[in-house]
């Protein structure tokens, strides 16, 4: 995405869709070394991990299976509080399963710890985090993902698949909102 496609409600850019693509290729490569003769179901929260989900599920040179959780974490509109309500469940049952849950960003972590615990009363076979952004200066609860892909500054970000109010999903690459849009 060139400067001249950003709309005047982002204030910088900070990853482009080009580095985003070569990024998930890595990560991609680094998940099918990992998951040799495995099986493997990639698990998408809805919906920021939309886009995240879609490109790398098509960079992967195996079979895979996928499914999608929805949860809506209580809080304001740019800060989760960590108590979680499930609205959608999966449809699979991942007792004795690889679930690789693919996240879009990784602000406070409360809602992934959330879903790391729910998912592993499930008894699968193992469970791992793979997410295209974290903000380590905003954890409040250390998560172990193994599949990162950029670490950012602990700024309210939008673009590909991540809103604000529902909109800028569909932004190529990431960005920074400018505060005066939600202050
Ligand atoms: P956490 O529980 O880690 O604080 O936040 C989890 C969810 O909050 C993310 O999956 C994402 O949907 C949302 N979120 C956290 N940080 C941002 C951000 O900078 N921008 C947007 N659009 N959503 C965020």
């Amino acid at each position: 995405m060139d400067s001249s496609d950003l709309p005047g409600d982002l204030a910088k850019m900070l990853v482009s869709e080009e580095q985003i693509r070569a990024r998930l290729a890595e990560m991609a490569r680094q998940i099918e070394a990992d998951y040799e003769g495995k099986d493997l179901l990639l698990v998408g929260v809805l919906k920021g991990a939309v886009m995240v989900m879609a490109d790398l599920a098509r960079e992967l040179k195996r079979h895979i299976d996928m499914d999608w959780m929805a949860v809506s974490s209580y809080g304001t509109s740019t800060q989760s509080s960590g108590v979680v309500r499930i609205l959608k469940d999966l449809d699979t049952e991942i007792a004795g399963r690889n679930v690789l849950i693919v996240e879009d960003i990784i602000d406070s972590g409360l809602t992934l710890s959330w879903l790391l615990e729910n998912f592993a009363s499930r008894g699968p076979a193992s469970v791992e985090v793979c997410a295209l952004l974290r903000k380590p200066d905003a954890a409040k609860v250390h998560i172990d993902v193994k599949y990162a892909g950029f670490e950012i500054p602990n700024d309210f970000v939008v673009g590909y698949g991540l809103d604000y109010a529902e909109k800028y999903r569909n932004l190529r690459g990431v960005g920074v909102l400018a505060p005066h849009v939600y202050e």
